[in-house]
């Protein structure tokens, strides 16, 4: 801890479940001469149960940046980034400092993700991808795959596709999918990078209501929110976002 004191916010206020002080990123593209890319100046963040914050900027404000690092896919460049787990003693875990197990353990328990685009892993099921995340903490496949069909119908993925592998699918199908495997599992806390971007308005609509429910069963929730009529029926607060400024080239 490099004697660091510990914060006990996490035990005294029951509804903080993030909690991001100071979130830098810099990318360095050691590929391309080492340049330096600075893509968030150092974020605060707060995140509360039945919350959900809209991050707001233009595009290349850094907004998916900030949602990888949450998340751990990316690790900040500096600042802290802390987790509700009420397995831990301080009711934290330090997702700056974790370990890929513990990562991976909050990421099945508590932390969800809806990735902008859907990773297809080739012949595996639409319905096992969906259900994977219950089958993860020990729901029997059957029951699993059952709450996954009922998920998929939901968001209107035809049933002559759940036996297929989502590869072939088109972009809104494929982000169907996404939230149903994003959602399943429902998540003390979600990270949602435009859920609705490639959505019809029905579709929309659908994924907006579930949005909202999930806030209302007490997620926390930060989402990118493609536009901004999603953003008013979704969102409880914003945080704004710009580019970092970055010297003109020489
Ligand atoms: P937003 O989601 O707000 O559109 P991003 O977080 O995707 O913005 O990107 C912020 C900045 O960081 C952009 O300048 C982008 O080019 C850069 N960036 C994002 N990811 C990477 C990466 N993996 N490597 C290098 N630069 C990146
Ligand atoms: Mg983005």
């Amino acid at each position: 801890m490099n004697g660091e004191s510990i914060d006990t916010s996490f035990v005294r206020d029951d509804k903080l479940m993030l909690r991001a002080r100071g979130i830098a990123k810099t990318f360095v593209l050691h590929t391309q001469g080492g340049q330096s890319i600075p893509a968030l100046p150092g974020v605060d963040l707060d995140v509360s149960r039945g919350e959900c914050v809209a991050l707001v900027g233009p595009s290349g404000a850094g907004k998916s940046t900030l949602l990888r690092c949450l998340y751990g896919n990316y690790l900040a460049s500096a600042g802290s980034i802390q987790l509700r787990d009420d397995t831990c003693e301080q009711r934290y875990l330090s997702i700056t400092g974790a370990s890929a197990h513990d990562i991976m353990r909050v990421r099945r328990d508590v932390i969800g993700y809806v990735s902008q685009f859907l990773r297809v892993i080739p012949r595996v099921s639409t319905l096992d991808i969906v259900a994977e995340p219950l089958i993860a903490r020990g729901v029997e496949v059957d029951a699993a795959r059952a709450r996954a069909g009922e998920w998929l119908a939901r968001l209107n993925v035809p049933e002559r596709l759940w036996q297929l592998a989502p590869a072939t699918f088109s972009g809104g199908e494929q982000q169907r999918v996404n939230i149903a495997r994003g959602l399943i599992a429902e998540h003390p806390v979600l990270l949602l990078d435009e859920p609705t971007a490639s959505l019809d308005a029905t579709n929309r609509h659908i994924v907006s209501e579930i949005i909202v429910e999930a806030r209302k069963r007490g997620a926390a929730i930060v989402g990118i929110f493609h536009d901004e009529a999603t953003r008013e029926q979704v969102a409880t607060r914003r945080l704004e976002l710009e580019p970092v400024e970055t010297p003109a080239f020489a």
